[in-house]
């Protein structure tokens, strides 16, 4: 298949552009600048690859270009929006971006894309997050019901990360529903995603936020906030639940929680110190071993993908040797 994959520099879709090739598909992925495309060309020199430059996604039209090709694209992996804590305006940087992102990327691939049967939209945990009526089991059928009127006001960061992922996921549903686009939707809802890193970062200052996560607990950086969730998932698993969510037709029309379970500060922790006694020492002895008091059910994505999810023990030793690589 011919694929454009929004945001190729991130994190998880630099995983997910590898992983599009080792399953023999062509790409074309969105960069902010041609800086960014042609490092990215350069990770993956010899393969084939190529880049688009879209500016900011929240731009009307930003896709309009990156749509159209020839040969012209069958399906379409959209990833990038906005995921940190640096917000001082909850619309701006955090809602716009990933709600017209998302409703951008399916206007244009309507209009000038025709060829394309297939989206996957990269959703999370995070629009499943429901702190009103937290249910007993997280899936699929689970919904953040966070209202605009609150996302706009909060003051929690999070929260507005929250709540920029749910109100785009539904735009997203919606646009299929009133729209009758030419393609099928996925969405996957992923948590907290771990694994090696592969994009290209200058420093571990810009390192992606949930990486950023093991960085700080092997730094033994004190917790700035509440404990995050322990659920998670392997970048690695993630990206080929993407590539899986085009090539696989029972997952058209599907929304799929993509999880490995639940890996605690505590639980992480001693596998740090079991495999990294050099770095046992930095670790704090503070580490939260509570699960929280819900359970997780990632059965609907081991039955329509057929993932096998990496253990516990391989994501956070691989997460950990990625990060010493890069300097950590
Ligand atoms: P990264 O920050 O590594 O990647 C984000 C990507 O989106 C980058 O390519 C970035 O471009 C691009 N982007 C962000 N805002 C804009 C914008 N306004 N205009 C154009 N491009 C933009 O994050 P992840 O790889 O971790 O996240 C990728 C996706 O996965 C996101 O949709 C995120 O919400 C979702 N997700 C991530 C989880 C995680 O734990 N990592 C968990 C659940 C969901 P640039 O590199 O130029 O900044």
């Amino acid at each position: 298949m011919k694929v454009l994959l929004t945001g190729g520099t991130g994190f998880i879709a630099t995983h997910v552009l590898d992983q599009l090739l080792q399953h023999g598909h062509r790409v074309v992925t969105t960069v902010r600048s041609v800086e960014k495309g042609r490092i990215l060309l350069d990770l993956f020199k010899g393969r084939p690859v190529s880049y688009s430059v879209v500016g900011d996604i929240a731009i009307e039209g930003a896709f309009d270009a990156a749509v159209k090709s020839d040969p012209p694209f069958d399906a379409v992996i959209h990833t990038a929006s906005p995921f940190h804590y640096n917000v001082t305006d909850n619309k701006k940087d955090m809602i716009d971006p990933a709600v017209l992102g998302t409703t951008g990327i399916l206007k244009a691939v309507k209009s000038f894309a025709p060829s394309v049967k297939r989206v996957v939209i990269t959703s999370s945990l995070a629009a499943m997050n429901n702190t009103k009526h937290p249910p007993k089991v997280y899936n699929e059928e689970i919904w953040n019901e966070m209202t605009m009127e609150e996302a706009l006001t909060t003051t929690d960061a999070q929260a507005a990360y929250r709540a920029s992922k749910t109100f785009a996921e539904k735009a997203a549903w919606e646009f299929v529903q009133t729209q009758s686009p030419n393609f099928s939707l996925t969405v996957l809802n992923p948590p907290m995603v771990y694994g090696p890193i592969l994009h290209h970062i200058v420093s571990l200052d810009e390192l992606n936020t949930s990486s950023k996560r093991i960085l700080n607990l092997i730094h033994g950086k004190p917790r700035s906030g509440p404990v995050g969730s322990p659920v998670y998932v392997d970048v690695r698993d993630l990206a080929l639940g993407h590539v899986l969510a085009i090539e696989k037709p029972e997952a058209a029309g599907q929304r799929l929680f993509l999880t490995a379970g639940m890996a605690t500060e505590k639980q992480m922790g001693d596998i740090i110190r079991n495999t990294f006694p050099d770095i046992a020492g930095n670790l704090r002895d503070d580490l939260v071993a509570d699960l929280p008091p819900y359970g997780i059910d990632n059965s609907k994505s081991i039955r329509l993908l057929g993932i096998k999810y990496r253990s516990m023990v391989e994501t956070i030793v691989d997460t950990v040797k990625s990060l010493q690589k890069l300097g950590a």
